[in-house]
């Protein structure tokens, strides 16, 4: 573990009756933070959801509790006012309590409205943050969120579907010159790609979906706003995906090092 300067705060040992809420990473063990290690295996519960990979799991004391916390699509193991008080009566109990977020607990995690409970009941909190899908998947896909030639910025919309449609601001999303990231859009793909086209993108702008990023399964179908809800429903991918809108998407044949699964 690197040497890290005394000023550094929260830099000590897990504190008992403290909520760690920590940031797993995308998928690949080796992508936690050194913090994240080490509060991991100091843990004496752990309050996780689905998308943690065993391996990370592995990390813990063999003594630790688990407490799986769900948030699949539709499955919601706990329900969020609970878990929010669970953490709460964990933390009261002098524990350690590890939450362990899939990529960063800040991003499309929830984490805010847990970390507001656990300030209303006075209990005491560190924010470990994680690398987001989006920078994962980047990395390891060969697909820049941003590029001086392709985009100058970058947007992370949910595409979660809400009463059968998405609610985004399509006019800001339906532009050139920046990479548009959805997470959890796989259900609603289709929509997706026919709203960007009727505001203003090209049929065959580019775009591509990236199945379980970092992982061994990692796959990636690219195409056009046109074709890749097809190609994507034929190649039938697995969640977790993100997929990635925007002319950043051509680089990847130039850029791609991580070995794909292709079916
Ligand atoms: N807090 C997480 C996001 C939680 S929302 C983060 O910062 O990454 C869950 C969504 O994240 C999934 O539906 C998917 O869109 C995306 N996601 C998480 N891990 C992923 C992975 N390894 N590969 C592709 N997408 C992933």
């Amino acid at each position: 573990m690197t040497p890290l300067p005394p000023d550094f705060p929260n830099r000590g040992p897990a504190a008992p009756g403290t909520v760690y809420l920590v940031g797993a990473g995308p998928g690949d063990p080796e992508l936690l933070t050194l913090r994240a290690l080490r509060i991991i295996g100091e843990a004496d519960v752990l309050v996780f959801d689905h998308l943690v990979s065993d391996a990370i799991l592995s990390l813990v004391k063999p003594d630790a509790e688990r407490i799986y916390a769900g948030k699949e699509r539709g499955n919601h193991a706990v329900p969020q006012e609970d878990l929010n008080l669970m953490l709460v009566r964990l933390a009261r109990q002098n524990l350690r309590v590890v939450r362990l977020k899939g990529g960063d607990p800040y991003t499309f995690g929830r984490g805010g409205e847990e970390v507001e409970t656990l300030k209303e009941h006075g209990v005491p909190f560190e924010v470990v943050p994680g690398i987001t899908a989006a920078a994962g998947v980047a990395a390891f896909a060969g697909i820049p969120l941003t590029h001086r030639n392709y985009a100058q910025a970058c947007v992370f919309v949910t595409g979660h579907l809400k009463d059968g449609s998405m609610n985004l601001d399509w006019p800001g999303l339906a532009r050139r010159r920046q990479t548009v990231i959805i997470y959890m859009g796989l259900h609603g793909l289709a929509h997706l790609c026919e709203q960007l086209i009727a505001h203003g993108l090209p049929a065959d702008w580019p775009a591509a979906i990236v199945q379980q990023g970092t992982t061994p399964n990692q796959r990636t179908v690219t195409g056009t706003l046109a074709t890749l809800p097809d190609l994507a429903t034929v190649a039938g991918l697995k969640p977790p995906t993100l997929i990635i809108v925007g002319e950043v998407v051509r680089l990847k044949d130039k850029l791609s090092w991580f070995p794909e699964i292709t079916a």
